[in-house]
């Protein structure tokens, strides 16, 4: 039995922009349901300290998401657990959202997509047969695992270089290795690298293989990018920090995206589907933080609110959060 649920907007994904579009949502008494296949807090889950959301010099990651999440539930926010497959446009002009775990379907005139992004693997051999065994995209999840041990991040960005200086309060050595002679991450995150003893930065070096025994990983096949040399670095860990790939798949459909699958909006942060919005890490912008996410979520959810007021005033109506079972 599969039971169809009608919204006025679903909301894909509990993050900062998910969460944050929720409590604007409740605000503006839409009735919203939020779906999330983890636990509410995005990749707010997987930093140890923000301290660039405004008002809070410093605070754990997780203590934010749950701010976060307590606030929207405040509103009225009801996140339910749920593996989204797919969103589709149908010919009533409204969204159906497929899901996996018990089968339920949510419909509603409008969509607000913030799922964000899974992480990038480098691709190399060995990545996958030693990932959870020495091969880490978490820091936050798997750090104090490698108590005493020699490590490696791999990485340039804000993330990699943010996340080496965290793996320091476990590992007796990090070494960050980065394919090129300079890094891409802000400075004062650079700043607090360089000032750290115990990281050692490997410039000009990709990795061509992660090599091991069953009991886990040992080493890196490097490579200069430069010089073309190659070299091994004995590892126990290796994190893997290379960027994010957009969970835009998610969108059956044709839709505006760049080259990497970022999703383009205009100014109301609707995308080329009407109707369908999206807000945060999956969208075409500059930088990705938890505050140009939740500004994006408002932008979002005031304009899905002007979005189903026009709706209703050209006659489509408005949902009921009516539940049947087919
Ligand atoms: P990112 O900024 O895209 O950086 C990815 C890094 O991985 C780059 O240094 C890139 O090298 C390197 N890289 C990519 N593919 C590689 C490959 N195949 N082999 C080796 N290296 C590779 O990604 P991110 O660090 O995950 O950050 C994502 C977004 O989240 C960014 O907008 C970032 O600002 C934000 N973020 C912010 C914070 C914070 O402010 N505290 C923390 C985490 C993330 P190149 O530089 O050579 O391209």
């Amino acid at each position: 039995m599969t039971t169809t649920t009608t919204h006025d907007t679903i909301i894909i994904g509990a993050g900062p922009a998910g969460l944050c579009a929720a409590m604007y949502a409740g605000r503006g008494m839409l009735n919203a349901i939020v779906l999330e296949r983890g636990i509410p807090g995005g990749e707010l889950l997987n930093t140890e300290k923000v301290e660039d959301y405004p008002g809070f010099e410093t605070i754990l990651g997780r203590d934010l998401a749950k701010k976060f999440a307590d606030h929207a539930i405040k509103f009225g926010a009801i996140i339910k657990q749920e593996n989204v497959e797919g969103v589709t446009k149908d010919a009533d002009g409204w969204f159906t959202v497929t899901t996996s775990f018990g089968g339920a379907v949510y419909r509603a005139p409008t969509v607000i997509l913030t799922a964000g992004g899974t992480p990038t693997k480098l691709g190399v051999p060995g990545e996958l047969d030693f990932a959870g065994r020495g091969v880490s995209y978490c820091a936050v999840c798997d750090g104090a695992f490698f108590k005493g041990d020699v490590i490696a991040v791999i990485g340039g960005g804000d993330a990699a270089v943010e996340e080496a200086d965290y793996l320091t309060r476990y590992a007796s050595k990090v070494y960050l290795v980065h394919r090129r002679d300079s890094l891409r991450a802000s400075k004062i995150l650079q700043e607090r690298l360089f000032a750290n003893p115990k990281i050692e930065v490997i410039w000009n070096k990709k990795v061509n293989e992660m090599t091991g025994e069953a009991t886990g990983l040992k080493s890196l096949a490097l490579e200069d990018t430069v010089t073309g040399a190659k070299s091994e670095l004995a590892v126990t860990g290796a994190f893997v920090f290379v960027g994010f790939q957009p969970n835009s798949g998610l969108i059956k459909g044709h839709f505006k995206h760049d080259a990497s699958g970022y999703i383009i909006t205009d100014d109301r942060m609707m995308t080329s589907i009407p109707g369908l919005f999206a807000a945060g890490d999956l969208r075409v912008q500059l930088t990705r933080q938890v505050t140009t996410a939740v500004g994006d979520a408002t932008t979002a959810a005031i304009a899905v609110e002007k979005y189903l007021a026009e709706l209703k005033a050209h006659g489509k109506g408005k949902a009921n959060g009516s539940a049947s079972a087919a």
